[in-house]
């Protein structure tokens, strides 16, 4: 699959919005990571010795068939070639930081192997994106555990919003947010995370040798 870009949603479960201290926003934040931060799943997650403190979000990404421009929200779902489990990787301390800063989230999200990401699965089998459940387990303990309904803005929102900044190609990735219980992840852990009828992502985690 050729992936172009990467675009991630903030703050798109209210939920998570409170668990940050953050507000629920009134229109989607975007950000973009780059695709040199993709790994398949079974993939070793290498934590930057930059940061002290990495986070793992589950979200449900989204993976367009087709791009467009402009388009209306009752037609996205047209756009929809696929859905995985994805995980978006952050070095909090480093977002805590650019926050503080006022700089762009670039280095805290953009790392290699900060974007691991389950072989997606056809439309067809997924009939409702917006009522999945969504779970997060390490090291066999379960740390994330929601249903895709709490989004706030669900995904022919977010493909018109994003569309209207940018042209969308095929193969672009949406994540679409991560609900509460965002996790720090150590050298060793194992992650698992599960979204009904998309499929199971796992990772390892490592320390990125300098
Ligand atoms: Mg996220």
């Amino acid at each position: 699959m050729n992936v172009s870009k990467i675009l991630c949603v903030a703050r798109n479960y209210a939920d998570h919005a409170k668990e940050m201290g953050t507000a629920v926003p009134t229109e989607p934040i975007f950000f973009l990571k780059p695709t040199t931060a993709l790994l398949p799943t079974g993939g070793t997650i290498l934590l930057p010795p930059q940061s002290k403190r990495v986070e793992v979000e589950t979200e449900l990404a989204v993976i367009l068939g087709t791009g467009g421009r402009e388009v209306p929200a009752d037609k996205a779902m047209t756009l929809v070639g696929g859905y995985s489990v994805f995980f978006d990787i952050t070095a909090r301390d480093l977002q805590a930081k650019a926050r503080e800063d006022g700089s762009p989230w670039t280095a805290s999200k953009g790392f290699d192997t900060f974007a691991p990401m389950s072989e997606p699965v056809p439309p067809e089998h997924v009939s409702d994106p917006h009522a999945l459940g969504i779970r997060l387990k390490v090291n066999g303990i379960v740390r994330q555990d929601s249903n895709t309904r709490q989004m706030i803005f669900r995904i022919p929102h977010l493909i018109e919003a994003a569309s209207q900044i940018m042209t969308l190609e095929a193969g672009d990735v949406i994540a679409t947010g991560t609900p509460a219980g965002v996790w720090p992840i150590v050298p060793g852990d194992r992650l698992e995370a599960d979204i009904a009828r998309v499929g199971i992502l796992r990772c390892t985690v490592a320390a990125r040798n300098r």
